[in-house]
């Protein structure tokens, strides 16, 4: 059997340079785990004054496809989570996606083979079944048993010649494993658990468990954080540094390893990247403001410290960066609250200001067709008008889409909720818009159509003649006007839509 070596490699000392990576594979829409990642390895960069490496692991040609990769890539700088080595970027470590890498791997794969520490193993997938079932059955651990550890050249020959493709499988050394990971503390994995595994597979393809370590041990990462989901694959990965120190791959360090919580969605079962909620795209879709949405990521197992006791939810990118001590990460499990995300992000909105707002706003307003793009001045002093009515009432910029779309929408195709019209338009209702009407046919032409006249004179009509309660008498008028039982204030929105408009509304609601 050959001797399995005992590494003395040390792990990456504190006052190391940090370079920290985020290496995502694409496939299918970038979702909010991926998301969570990215920002906390990119704030713990931030935060150490290192450097951040975005690398793609798309190994895979079965799973991984372009139009992903594309979507990871908009998705960061959409974020705004910029990194200083990476794909488009490029860097010294390059390149920087792994399908470009494959004669790296392929060579690390034979130096390690030549090296004794790695072996090409010849079971079949039946072969290998039986055993596992044997080992169960026997209440031992059911890992590889290590059987094609030491075949002679003429066993390996006699297998070849049967027809059999082999794996390579690396060689983990007898002992136990222990690290002391940046959010869990020290972990130990006993020798038993950890069994010789496939580094690439039997067509020479290189597997996640060699690409990954390969890669951050050449692009000097001192960092690796990531998902709780990965934790099983760390002792290899320290036993494939002590291999590389070896054969003189990488920098001779081990870096430290620090594994996020788990995310939880509804019924308290792990977010998985199907759900619904995961997507990412359909934040931005739905108007999430990037640093709303990296707000409430950042809550995702972490939190600001509190400040004499005040602790505080809402804060920026530039505020979390000073404070992010990967200490205060807490390996519990996070639990996903799409009501709070979206409160978080309201905050967020009602911290930009009205130019910037209508900056955001812009694009949403032109995806539903109400705007131009790029947006004409006429449009864009509207909505400096409108954006202010809107601010305080929206969690998300889609809402204010809605909101809005009765300012912008052509006359022909100005339309009235159906629900909202059988509510509010009956018999009763279109009494009072009839006296809204001859109300407001009086102001304007002489007087300002303004704010004040168009309530003053509402008032008079509605709530001072006709007796009736505010809320009767502005509901069927508000329908009228813009088609919702939900607007932005009534008589603003009416001093904005213009009296020609206004009257022409009311009208046809009668
Ligand atoms: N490509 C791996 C993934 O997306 C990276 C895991 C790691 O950070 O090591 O899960």
């Amino acid at each position: 059997m050959t001797e399995s070596f005992t590494g003395t490699v040390p792990t990456v000392g504190d006052d190391a340079p940090v370079v920290a990576r985020f290496c995502p594979s694409p496939t299918g829409n970038p979702h909010v785990g991926m998301a969570r990642t990215a920002l906390f390895s990119w704030a713990f960069a931030r935060h150490h004054g290192g450097r951040f490496v975005f690398r793609i692991e798309d190994t895979d040609a079965s799973r991984d496809n372009q139009e992903s990769y594309e979507l990871l890539l908009d998705v960061m700088r959409w974020l705004g989570l910029d990194w200083d080595e990476g794909v488009e970027v490029g860097g010294p470590n390059g390149p920087y996606r792994q399908s470009e890498r494959m004669d790296v791997y392929a060579d690390v794969a034979q130096r390690l083979l030549d090296a004794g520490l790695a072996y090409k193993a010849y079971d079949t997938a039946e072969e290998l079944q039986e055993r596992r079932d044997a080992a169960r059955a026997a209440g031992r651990p059911s890992g590889y048993d290590g059987l094609h550890r030491d075949l002679t050249s003429e066993q390996q020959a006699a297998y070849e010649a049967e027809g059999r493709q082999p794996v390579i499988r690396f060689m983990m050394p007898a002992k136990d494993w222990t690290f002391d990971d940046l959010v869990r503390g020290p972990i130990t994995f006993g020798a038993e658990n950890v069994q010789d595994f496939v580094i690439v597979r039997a067509n020479g393809q290189p597997l996640y468990t060699l690409t990954n370590p390969t890669d951050d041990a050449l692009m000097g990462i001192t960092h690796v954080l990531r998902g709780e989901d990965i934790l099983s694959s760390t002792p290899r990965q320290i036993a494939l540094y002590e291999a590389f120190a070896q054969i003189g791959v990488g920098q001779g360090f081990i870096p430290r390893f620090g594994h996020l919580p788990y995310v939880m969605g509804q019924g308290n079962k792990k977010l998985s990247k199907r759900d619904p909620e995961s997507n990412l795209l359909g934040y931005r879709e739905q108007g999430f403001l990037p640093e709303g949405l990296l707000n409430y990521l950042a809550l995702l197992g972490w939190s600001l410290p509190s400040v004499d006791g005040v602790e505080r939810d809402i804060f920026t990118l530039a505020e979390m960066v000073p404070a992010f001590e990967i200490s205060r990460v807490n390996p519990n499990p996070a639990r996903f609250d799409l009501k709070k995300c979206e409160a978080v992000n309201g905050d967020h909105v009602r911290l930009l200001d009205v130019d910037e707002l209508c900056v955001r706003l812009a694009p949403h307003l032109q995806a539903a067709g109400l705007v131009h793009e790029p947006i004409t001045a006429d449009e864009h002093a509207t909505l400096t008008a409108a954006a202010p009515l809107v601010h305080e009432r929206i969690s998300l910029l889609t809402e204010a889409v809605a909101m809005l779309r009765f300012l912008f929408v052509d006359e022909d195709a100005f339309s009235i909720d159906e629900t909202d019209r059988a509510k509010q338009l009956d018999d009763k209702g279109r009494q009072v818009v009839g006296a809204a009407l001859a109300a407001l046919e009086a102001i304007g032409e002489t007087t300002e159509w303004s704010c004040a006249t168009i309530e003053g004179a509402l008032r008079v009509a509605l709530v001072d003649e006709m007796g009736l309660k505010p809320r009767l008498a502005f509901g069927p008028v508000r329908v009228a006007t813009t088609g919702s039982r939900i607007s932005p204030p009534l008589f603003e929105s009416l001093e904005l839509l213009g009296r020609t408009r206004s009257l022409d509304r009311l009208r046809a609601a009668l």
